[in-house]
């Protein structure tokens, strides 16, 4: 008794067998109406079955890539049209190149079913099928076919998702990596990419230099002209500074509130000075009203260059270190000005 089926199982048994195979959309192509009447009367109880039946196979393509089966029934023997050949140019279409193919035959043959296999038919029926038959073998080729596209989908709209990450993951990345009021590299990037280019000169024995760079008398400025004055001049005179520099291996960091740090690989104390020397002139031509700063009647910096040949006893640490005392000396001397210390 405990196992008896009750009318509820049974009910539900049914309407999950016919919940997966409702959807069976079954293309007929087959150049004999009587062979089409026939398979139509067998399918005409079955509500999950929609049927639909293309005499001209010239159509059968376009009619199934309209019509969207997830079963095609095809006779093998057409005028005109090879079904061979046929089963060929489904294959070839993107759109119904996944779609079972039963083939309805004449002949129990072997060979003919071989090469049926190999042009892709996914099933071989000998004319004309039983209907139990015929209506479990639709039934199996639509369930598994619709679960495989479902997971296509899943898988598309997967790989659209991944690609989306990537997207969002370098645009965090780019974000991350950026000062948010001036745009220019932040100090997380120089500490990063300094030490990187340290190991690179040391490998290429290239000179590295380092200019750290520090706005004159920028509490005056902010003191005198608010602190929104402060951050607009902070910008500019950012994006100054990288304009001015301009190699591609050199590069431009936010070192603090008003000090810049810049890099450049495989520069000797020479290129290093006309650097300096160029963003001091580039600061200066920006021509922002400073009237209480010592160094000039408008805003300055004073820059600090060090230069090392690298090697492996030295440090990025030290790089700093260096350019830093010749900071202090540069505002030492009066500002507006750089000093180098090797
Ligand atoms: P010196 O010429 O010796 O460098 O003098 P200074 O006034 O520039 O140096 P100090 O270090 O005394 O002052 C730096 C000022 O920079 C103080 C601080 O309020 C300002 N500052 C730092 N970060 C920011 C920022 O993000 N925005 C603004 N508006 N001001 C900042
Ligand atoms: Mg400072
Ligand atoms: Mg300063």
């Amino acid at each position: 008794m405990g196992d008896a089926m009750t009318d509820m199982d049974y009910e539900n048994k049914v309407k999950i067998s016919t919940e997966i195979s409702r959807s069976s959309r079954v293309l007929l192509v087959d150049d004999q109406p009587i062979v089409a009447e026939a398979i139509r009367r067998m399918l005409a109880d079955q509500e999950d079955i929609e049927f639909h039946y293309c005499r001209d196979p010239e159509q059968a393509v376009q009619t199934a890539v309209t019509y969207k089966p997830t079963v095609i029934l095809q006779d093998l023997v057409m005028p005109d049209v090879d079904g061979m050949t046929l089963l060929g140019k489904y294959k070839g279409t993107a759109e119904i190149q996944a779609v079972p193919v039963i083939v309805l035959s004449t002949k129990e043959d072997p060979i003919i079913k071989k090469d049926a296999f190999e042009r892709n038919a996914s099933d071989y029926l000998i004319k004309i099928p039983d209907k139990i038959e015929l209506i479990a073998r639709i039934h199996a080729h639509s369930r598994s076919y619709l679960a495989q596209k479902q997971r296509d989908e899943a898988f598309a709209a997967l790989r659209e998702l991944q690609v989306e990450l990537e997207k969002k993951n370098a645009e965090l990345a780019r974000l991350s990596a950026r000062d948010g009021l001036t745009g220019i590299l932040n100090r997380r990037s120089f500490d990063e990419l300094l030490p990187k280019e340290f190991n690179r000169a040391v490998r290429d024995n290239k000179p590295l230099a380092l200019i750290l760079i520090d706005i004159d008398h920028f509490k005056l400025f902010n003191d005198n002209y608010g602190h929104q004055g402060g951050d607009d001049c902070l910008r500019k005179v950012a994006q100054e500074l990288d304009r001015v520099v301009q190699r591609s291996s050199d590069f431009v960091a936010r070192y603090g509130g008003e000090e810049f740090a810049v890099v450049l690989p495989g520069t000797d104390c020479q290129g290093a000075e006309v650097v300096a020397e160029s963003l001091c002139l580039a600061v200066e031509r920006l021509g922002i009203v400073h009237e209480y700063s010592s160094a000039a009647d408008h805003v300055t910096i004073s820059a600090g260059i060090s230069v090392i040949m690298p090697d492996k006893r030295k440090s990025a640490a030290e790089l700093v270190a260096v350019a830093d005392k010749a900071l202090y000396k540069a505002k030492e001397e009066g500002r507006n000005r750089y000093y180098i210390c090797t």
